[in-house]
């Protein structure tokens, strides 16, 4: 299974739609040993490991120490990217993928996470292709109000000095208080949904020249319409991806260990076996026209609500948006498939879980 090991709650940015670094308290230290994970993960005979906080790279000699102690594991790393040019090459070069936030354009990343940091990110993803990392390399945005996500995914997808794999977004919406934005549906309306029309048009005319280009939420999609094998909730939280908080405590999601009705166990009384499918998403997904497409979008919006039932309903609509599309779109990928231009498996994305959330 995928457990997101969360090495701290403590972050060097204070990013303004997750506030990371005020996190202090007891639970910045990992409160278990490295014995006592490894005793846990023993049961589990396929084990992947993602390297999450807070910011992980603030633990580096942990994450050292927690590969050497775990060496048939497969690694990611969901990092600000701040300091992964401190992580040893050894290291990193047995990361399976890295996912770098970074928000799109120089402007909008370093509003929302501090000035500076955009030029910062890229100098280390370039220290990457230095070291030879050979590896997948996500952009991982977070969009919000200030995002123009036509413009922001493709200056993404468009660097060369370094360049990204992949660009995968997640809405800041739910975990982030909806009055914190000035108006949610204009922004979809105007701006979000549009925005999505023109990227997959132009991600469609690109397979023209055999290109796929890699827009992580665009690809799963495509691949369950044109084959037909939907999806269960993609994140695969409460299914086969869990996190271990730093007290050791196991949460269905990364996101908080404060949520009580995340936590499904502990390391040291839980096998992974307890848990495998222990929490599912539940109505409206499982009634919705899309939910084999869609697979629920996030357990902890379905479940908390942060935003109430219509504000589930309003996050839906850009699910949908995105999904119908796609889908107007089959037809013509399916003639392009046909026609030896591209194939199915440029669709087949990602073939482990990566971290990627898929649905934003
Ligand atoms: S579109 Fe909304 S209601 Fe439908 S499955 Fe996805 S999250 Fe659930
Ligand atoms: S999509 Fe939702 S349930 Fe899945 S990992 Fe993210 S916050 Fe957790």
């Amino acid at each position: 299974m995928n457990y997101h090991i969360i090495l701290t709650r403590r972050c060097n940015l204070n990013c303004c739609y997750c506030h990371g670094g005020e996190e202090r308290g007891p639970e910045t230290e990992l409160h278990y040993s490295l014995d006592e994970l490894a005793e846990f993960l023993e049961k589990d005979d396929n084990v992947q490991l993602m390297l999450y906080g807070g910011e992980p790279t603030i633990r580096i000699p942990l994450i050292c120490k927690l590969m050497d102690r775990l060496p048939d594991a497969r690694f990611t790393l969901q990092t600000n990217a701040l300091r992964l040019n401190q992580i040893p090459p050894d290291y990193v070069e047995r990361l399976h993928t890295i996912l770098v936030s970074i928000d799109g354009t120089e402007a909008v990343t370093d509003e929302y996470r501090s000035k500076g940091v955009y030029q910062q990110v890229l100098q280390n993803v370039r220290w990457l292709d230095k070291i030879g990392f050979r590896g997948d390399t996500i952009a991982r945005m977070t969009v919000s109000q200030q995002s123009d996500i036509y413009r922001d995914v493709n200056h993404l997808m468009g660097l060369r000095n370094p360049s990204f794999d992949h660009v995968h977004w997640q809405l800041n919406v739910v975990w982030d208080a909806e009055n914190n934005w000035s108006d949610f549906n204009s922004w979809v309306a105007n701006y979000y949904n549009p925005g999505i029309t023109r990227l997959v048009a132009e991600w469609v005319a690109k397979m023209d020249e055999g290109i796929v280009e890699g827009i992580v939420p665009f690809l799963p999609l495509a691949y369950t319409m044109l084959t037909g094998k939907t999806s269960h909730l993609r994140c695969g939280s409460g299914i086969d991806t869990f996190a271990i908080h730093a007290n050791g405590s196991i949460g269905v999601c990364p996101i908080s260990p404060d949520w009580e009705s995340t936590i499904v166990g502990n390391i040291r009384e839980t096998k992974p076996s307890d848990i495998r499918a222990i929490m599912k998403v539940s109505e409206p997904c499982p009634s919705c026209e899309e939910y084999g497409v869609c697979g629920g979008r996030c357990l902890f919006a379905n479940r908390e609500r942060l935003w109430g039932v219509e504000g589930l309903y309003k996050i839906c609509e850009t699910v949908k948006h995105l999904i119908s599309t796609i889908r107007a779109r089959v037809p013509e990928i399916k003639k392009l498939i046909d026609e030896g231009h591209i194939a199915i498996e440029d669709f087949d994305y990602p073939r482990y879980n990566n971290g990627c959330e898929i649905i934003p």
